[in-house]
């Protein structure tokens, strides 16, 4: 899946919308503050957000599709407790601080060098114990006297190891907890930006950032976002035993950009690949990306004839220019294989990929290069570079080249092709799955113009 970092950009976006705004009529944007209102209100009262108080909502249909059946009943907190460590036994939480090992967590608490190795031992804990992150939490239990008699430990977000320790070894349990993914909806309307617009609607940014990625081969969020754009999205939230752990995925979104709607729903096809489709079974995935190179602007077209700005003669622009802050990462527009990387006169420090069936693209004036070298594969959205100005270059922006059979096209009007719809197989599955999506979509966009008039 290419990862697009829509988040170095929100201050950008934000900022540049601010602009935008400021001059819009004030009456104007008043109208779509209100109508953004009335048509959450319209949705809450309607039913569709949870009586739980978070605009949640779990949904039969949705939820046969998507929660995680999981076979064994969770014990009991208190029951946990007083299985793993004795009714004496008082458990103490330690949170892991940035740097901090385990090793160092454990031997603070007074749990041996052999224990940690016999845990390690079950492989099914290495990642657990290994790669532990900030903020993640180590419960030990110690008796009144002080010795340690357990500790626990999260093995996933599903699995919760509880190990004891008494005069016959080490002994551990592993104990499933409950967890279950919750759909939630959200409505916006973008008035100055699209952090602002989902934020208001009850999306936090990473969920604006995946959505932004859903439709990212559709739309260019740096420079096709217009007030007025719209959003209805259906997205899950993972929650275990009554606690919000962490967003999930959009399961199915709209989105209108300048009056055209375009739709992504979630699927995993036959393989077990998951990505975004179209309401007609195509992928949203192109082959190659519309920018590679974010938050941006163009700052020099593809041209014919243009005045070269240090040449200061009438030269042919076989590019498009995009201006970014020097070390913004520049991406492979798709799939290929380096095959030049170094320095060439005039584009300093420039990467070529060819990415087969006749298809070439190069980036120019890069300020270093990524660690991928010549003859190796990318994927499409991998980082190969960093924006500079080396070469001929006025200021930093990446020099954005795409070539057919060698020949230069302007990279924002060459036609590119389609990708392949869904097997007609695999087409009436994901049709089957999609439906109820859909219809829940549009049942949220109905209520949303009926609230509007
Ligand atoms: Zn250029």
């Amino acid at each position: 899946m290419p990862r697009r970092h829509f988040h170095i950009y929100k201050s950008h976006v934000v900022h540049s919308w601010l602009r935008k705004v400021a001059t819009l009529p004030m009456s104007w944007r008043h109208r779509h503050w209100l109508l953004a209102g009335i048509v959450l209100t319209a949705v809450a009262l309607a039913g569709l957000i949870a009586p739980r108080g978070a605009n949640a909502t779990r949904d039969p249909v949705a939820s046969d599709f998507i929660t995680l059946n999981l076979p064994v009943p969770p014990l009991p907190a208190d029951e946990q407790n007083t299985v793993a460590a004795g009714s004496d036994a008082e458990w103490q939480t330690v949170t892991v601080q940035s740097g901090q090992t385990v090793g160092a967590i454990f031997r603070g608490q007074g749990v041996s060098g052999n224990v940690l190795q016999s845990l390690l031992q079950d492989s099914a804990n290495t990642n657990a114990l290994v790669r532990i992150h900030p903020g993640e939490e180590f419960s030990f239990a110690h008796a009144t006297d002080g010795h340690l008699t357990a500790l626990r430990f999260d093995r996933d977000e599903k699995t919760q190891v509880t190990v004891t320790f008494d005069a016959s070894g080490v002994h551990q349990d592993v104990a499933a907890r409950d967890v279950e993914r919750r759909t939630e909806v959200a409505h916006g309307v973008v008035t100055d930006s699209l952090f602002d617009a989902a934020n208001r609607a009850g999306m936090d940014d990473a969920m604006v950032i995946k959505l932004a990625d859903a439709f990212g081969y559709d739309i260019d969020f740096a420079q096709d976002l217009r007030p007025g754009d719209s959003f209805t999205v259906i997205y899950d939230s993972v929650w275990r035993e009554g606690e919000k752990l962490r967003d999930g995925d959009i399961l199915a979104a709209y989105f209108v950009n300048r009056g055209k709607r375009f739709s992504a729903i979630r699927y995993a096809d036959g393989h077990g690949a998951t990505m975004f489709y179209s309401a007609d079974g195509r992928p949203l995935r192109k082959s190659f990306l519309r920018t590679p190179v974010e938050f941006t602007r163009i700052s020099s077209r593809f041209q014919t004839a243009r005045m070269h700005p240090i040449l200061g003669r009438m030269r042919a622009h076989q590019g498009v220019d995009y201006a970014a802050p020097t070390g913004t990462p520049v991406h492979a527009a798709g799939d290929g294989r380096i095959v030049f990387r170094g320095w060439q006169n005039g584009y300093g420090n420039v990467v070529i990929i060819d990415h087969g069936r006749h298809y070439s693209t190069l980036y120019g004036h890069m300020s270093r290069f990524a660690s991928e070298r010549v003859g190796q594969h990318v994927s499409q959205g991998q980082t190969i570079g960093y924006v500079g100005m080396t070469g001929l270059a006025t200021g930093p922006h990446l020099h954005y080249e795409f070539r057919v059979d060698g020949v230069h096209r302007n990279p924002l009007t060459v036609t590119l092709p389609k990708p392949e719809p869904l097997p007609a197989t695999e087409l009436a599955r994901f049709k089957q799955q999609s439906a109820p999506m859909l219809a829940k979509l549009d049942k949220l966009d109905s209520l949303q113009l009926a609230s509007a008039k």
